[in-house]
């Protein structure tokens, strides 16, 4: 078979390493695709937001599945035009994609499921959402409607605070994505995610991660795109995800469809869990990255057959074969990310890493420079290591950081403290 991955980040460079490893991969294009995916791949230049130009490319290189890697894409309808076209596609159409370019939307597919999550308030105006904000007191949760990069979120410990945020959002911070804004009841628990493959009838669950959004070690300062991520979640117990899927995610799955808009693809649930229970904090349309990188390691080739029977709605035969293994992932990220960092610095030490079934690195930011590796982004690598313990993945993780030089970054030390 011939593949396309759409994506340049270690999420899709994790992708590519599962598909390569599937002896029915004739051929995988990753586009745009990275210096780490160039070598087990061939890249290509093209814009992947436009559906026009994904069928064009798919069509001239006799693509026969698409597998799409971030939510903009899919958010542009670019699994849409892949399948007007007759072109296989993995992933959700733009109508589907709504449950995590919407947040006002997924919250009104949770009351009609009837699926636990945060009481809220939707508001188109600032007035209101004041009003409101100051009827529910604090701690409480102010989030812009639409796309807005991880950065529309404030979890407000004051009234102040959440006042603020709507001043803010709807000056314009956020652009269109804040002249709407949900406003949610502040939740307490541990978060865990959980990744289900979904072919708009059947759910079929692929594991769960847990994530280190704080860009400091013991989880401190500013939030960041995730420095490190291990699955499975210790906190997502096999009793816990059952009832996900039954007051969850089934009920989601079917609402979508009594809409008209069935989802297929990869389903990423955010989940607050407290004394047993589930709520949905959140959808995510596509893999997480870096949650993909362990999920990736742990399943490894089967992805690929896994996603090709989501995409040809044929997930009510498929089996997930597990392994009882553990999976970790640490971010190696250009200094002074989150906020502005310097680009192009050289990373050396590369060469002599493994590269087999339980040790990766995978490529996230990164140029082939006059023969060098090159940081060309603020999350660089993700080294990633599977183990029969946590602990096992973890050492031999920051062993593979240790062989890196890459003066340009940093890391944390603590990632997996958590289920340690
Ligand atoms: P991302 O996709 O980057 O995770 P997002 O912009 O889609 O972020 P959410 O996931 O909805 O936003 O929220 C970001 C974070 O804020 C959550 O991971 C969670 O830690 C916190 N959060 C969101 N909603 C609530 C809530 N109702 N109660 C408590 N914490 C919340």
């Amino acid at each position: 078979m011939n593949i396309l991955i759409l994506g340049s980040g270690g999420r899709e460079h994790a992708l590519a390493w599962a598909v390569m490893q599937n002896p029915k991969c004739d051929k995988l294009i990753v586009a745009p695709g990275n210096a780490g995916i160039a070598k087990i791949a061939d890249c290509a230049s093209f814009d992947i937001n436009d559906g026009g130009a994904v069928v064009n490319f798919a069509e001239e290189n006799a693509i026969e599945f698409v597998i799409v890697g971030p939510e903009a894409p899919l958010a542009n309808g670019v699994a849409d035009r892949l399948r007007e076209a007759g072109i296989l596609v993995f992933g959700p159409s733009e109508g589907a994609a709504r449950l995590e370019a919407s947040k006002s939307f997924t919250k009104e597919v949770c009351d009609a499921a009837n699926a636990p999550t945060a009481a809220y308030g939707h508001f188109t105006d600032a007035a209101q959402a004041k009003a409101y904000i100051r009827e529910q007191g604090a701690p409480i949760v102010v989030k812009a409607d639409g796309l807005a990069a991880g950065k529309g979120v404030i979890v407000a410990m004051d009234e102040q605070t959440a006042l603020d945020a709507i001043d803010d959002m709807f000056g314009g911070a956020f652009g269109g994505a804040g002249a709407e804004v949900v406003i949610e009841e502040f939740m307490d628990g541990e978060e865990a995610s959980f990744f289900i493959l979904c072919d708009g009838k059947t759910a079929l669950p692929i594991g769960t991660a847990q994530d280190h959004k704080r860009v400091g070690e013991g989880d401190t300062g500013p939030n960041t795109g995730g420095m490190g991520a291990y699955s499975p979640a210790p906190v997502l117990t096999d009793e816990i995800a059952q009832k996900a899927m039954d007051e969850i995610i089934r009920p989601t799955m079917d609402e979508m469809a009594k809409r008209g808009v069935p989802y297929q693809g990869i389903l990423y649930a955010g989940l607050m869990i407290k004394d047993g229970q589930p709520r949905l904090v959140e959808y995510n349309v596509r893999f997480g990255d870096p949650e993909c990188q362990v999920l990736m390691m742990r399943l490894g080739a089967q992805a690929m057959d896994l996603m090709h029977a989501a995409a040809e709605e044929r997930l009510d035969t498929a089996k997930v074969n597990w392994a009882d293994d553990h999976a970790i992932t640490v971010v190696m990220a250009a200094n002074g990310y989150p906020e502005s960092y310097e680009k192009g610095s050289v990373i050396k030490g590369l060469d002599g890493q493994p590269e087999d079934s339980k040790n990766m690195v995978f490529h996230a930011g990164t140029a082939a420079k006059d023969g060098d590796v090159i940081a060309t982004g603020g999350r660089v690598l993700n080294v990633t290591a599977r183990g029969a313990s946590l602990q096992e993945a973890r050492d031999r993780a920051y062993d593979m950081i240790d062989a890196i030089d890459w003066p340009g970054g940093f890391f944390r030390r603590d990632i997996g403290w958590r289920a340690l």
